[in-house]
C-alpha cells in the first residue's frame, strides 16, 4: 500500500460499503466512510475502525448530487491525504416493469449508480495519476450480465459502470492506475430484504453472500497483490452467473 495515502469508500454506513470500509482499514488505509442520510450508521462503522486501531472518517454526501464529489475528496484530502483508493459502492434500486416505469425511478438509479461513479472517479484520477499509483474498484451487480425483470434501470446502471471500467482502466493503465469492477450476486443487505428467497433457487451456493465476501474482493483488487490485474470484472456470486 501507499503509505503517503487514503482510502474513499461510497455508501458505508452499512451493508457491503461497511464491510469494505473495515477490510481497507484493517490492510492499514486511512478511510473516509461516506452515507447519505445514515448518520448513526456511519459513525459506527469509523467506531469500529477505531476500536480496531484503523483510522477513519465519516463524510456526508449525496453522491447523486453534482458538488459531491469535491466535497468529499476536499474534505478528506484534509483529514488523510491524497486519495489513492476509490471504491464507488453507494447504490439504489427503484424496481417496476419498464412500461410502468416513472422518469424519477430511471435517473435517480442511473444518477446514483453510474452518473456518480463518474463524478468520483474524473477527480479521482487526476490525484492518482499524478502520483503515479491508484485503484479504482466499482461495486456493480450480476444483474447487468443477465435479465432481471423489473430492474431494466438497475441493470442498465451496472452494465454501463463495468463498460465505464473497461475503458477508464485502458485510459490510466500507463499510470500504474487500476480500474476494476466487482459484480455480487445476492448478497444479504438492506437492499435485498425480501427479495431473496425465489433468487436462492438460482445460486448453486445455496445461500445468499455476506458483505464480508465482497469485501474481501474489493480488499485483493486494491491490494498490491494485484497490481497487474485491470480492466476486469470480479464476480461474487456463490456460482450464479456460471
Ligand atoms: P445497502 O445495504 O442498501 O447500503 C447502501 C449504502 O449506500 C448505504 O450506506 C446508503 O447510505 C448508501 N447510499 C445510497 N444512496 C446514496 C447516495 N445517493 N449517496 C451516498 N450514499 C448513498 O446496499 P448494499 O447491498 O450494501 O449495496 C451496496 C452496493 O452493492 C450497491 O451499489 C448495490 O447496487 C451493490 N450490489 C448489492 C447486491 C446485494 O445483493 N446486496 C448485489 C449486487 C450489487 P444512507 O443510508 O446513508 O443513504
Amino acid at each position: 500500500m501507499n503509505e503517503k495515502g487514503c482510502a474513499l469508500v461510497t455508501g458505508a454506513s452499512r451493508g457491503i460499503g461497511a464491510a469494505t470500509a473495515r477490510a481497507l482499514a484493517a490492510d492499514g488505509w486511512p478511510v473516509g466512510v461516506n452515507y447519505r442520510s445514515d448518520q448513526e450508521g456511519a459513525e459506527r462503522v469509523v467506531g469500529e475502525i477505531e476500536a480496531a486501531g484503523g483510522r477513519a472518517f465519516a463524510l456526508q454526501a449525496d453522491v447523486a448530487d453534482r458538488s459531491a464529489a469535491d466535497t468529499l475528496f476536499t474534505g478528506l484530502e484534509e483529514h488523510f491525504g491524497p486519495v489513492l483508493v476509490l471504491v464507488n459502492n453507494a447504490g439504489v434500486r427503484a424496481d417496476g416493469l419498464s412500461p410502468q416505469m416513472e422518469d424519477d425511478a430511471w435517473d435517480r438509479v442511473l444518477e446514483t449508480n453510474l452518473s456518480a461513479a463518474f463524478r468520483t472517479t474524473r477527480r479521482a484520477l487526476r490525484t492518482m495519476m499524478r502520483e503515479r499509483f491508484g485503484r479504482v474498484v466499482n461495486i456493480a451487480s450480476v444483474v447487468g450480465q443477465r435479465a432481471n425483470p423489473g430492474q431494466a434501470n438497475y441493470a442498465a446502471s451496472k452494465a454501463g459502470l463495468v463498460a465505464f471500467t473497461h475503458t477508464v482502466a485502458a485510459e490510466v493503465a500507463r499510470r500504474s492506475v487500476t480500474v476494476n469492477a466487482v459484480a455480487p450476486g445476492l448478497i444479504d443487505t438492506e437492499l435485498t430484504e425480501g427479495i431473496g428467497d425465489e433468487m436462492l433457487r438460482a445460486i448453486p451456493a445455496r445461500r445468499a453472500g455476506t458483505p464480508e465476501e465482497v469485501a474481501a474482493c474489493v480488499r485483493f483488487l486494491v491490494s498490491d497483490d494485484a497490481s497487474y490485474v485491470n480492466g476486469t470484472t470480479l464476480t461474487v456470486d456463490g456460482g450464479m452467473t456460471a
